[in-house]
């Protein structure tokens, strides 16, 4: 049997990543999430467009919101973003992600690959969305969610 998405990033592991949401987001304006689940039948990118929208996701104030997603039993992940960024960013920035994320999982590391590519996405994404001045209200919650 093979191990579900809760047993690969078990509660220490999610604190690493919500603290890795955190620190991120203390940089920037965009929002961050991670979303988890078991199998991904078909296109992960398409699917993560779908479960950004049932996390209501675009419900951000300047649409900058960045999911990474992760199918953990069919070894699938993708990073979506909304329309304020995905131009911005540019596709080797999404691909730099993936293959942070590869890495790490390779060695069985799931709270090591996510924290890291968190770490990365708020670096970048300081550069398009830097956090200025006081208001930098944190839109989405940084806990992770899963799906089945
Ligand atoms: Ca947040």
């Amino acid at each position: 049997m093979k191990a579900s998405a809760k047993q690969l990033l078990d509660e220490a592991g999610q604190l690493r990543v919500v603290n890795a949401i955190q620190a991120a987001e203390r940089g920037c304006t965009a929002e961050i999430r991670v979303h988890l689940e078991d199998v991904c039948q078909g296109d992960a990118l398409k699917r993560a467009s779908v479960v950004f929208a049932q996390l209501n996701m675009h419900k951000t104030t300047e649409r900058n919101g960045v999911l990474i997603y992760v199918a953990v039993q069919s070894h699938k992940m993708a990073v979506f973003a909304d329309a304020g960024i995905h131009d911005k960013a540019g596709t080797l920035f999404w691909q730099q992600e993936v293959d942070i994320i590869k890495q790490y999982f390779a060695l069985g590391d799931y709270a090591g690959g996510l924290s890291k590519a968190i770490d990365h996405a708020g670096q970048v994404l300081a550069r398009y969305y830097p956090a200025t001045g006081s208001a930098n209200p944190d839109e989405l919650t940084n806990d992770v969610s899963f799906g089945s």
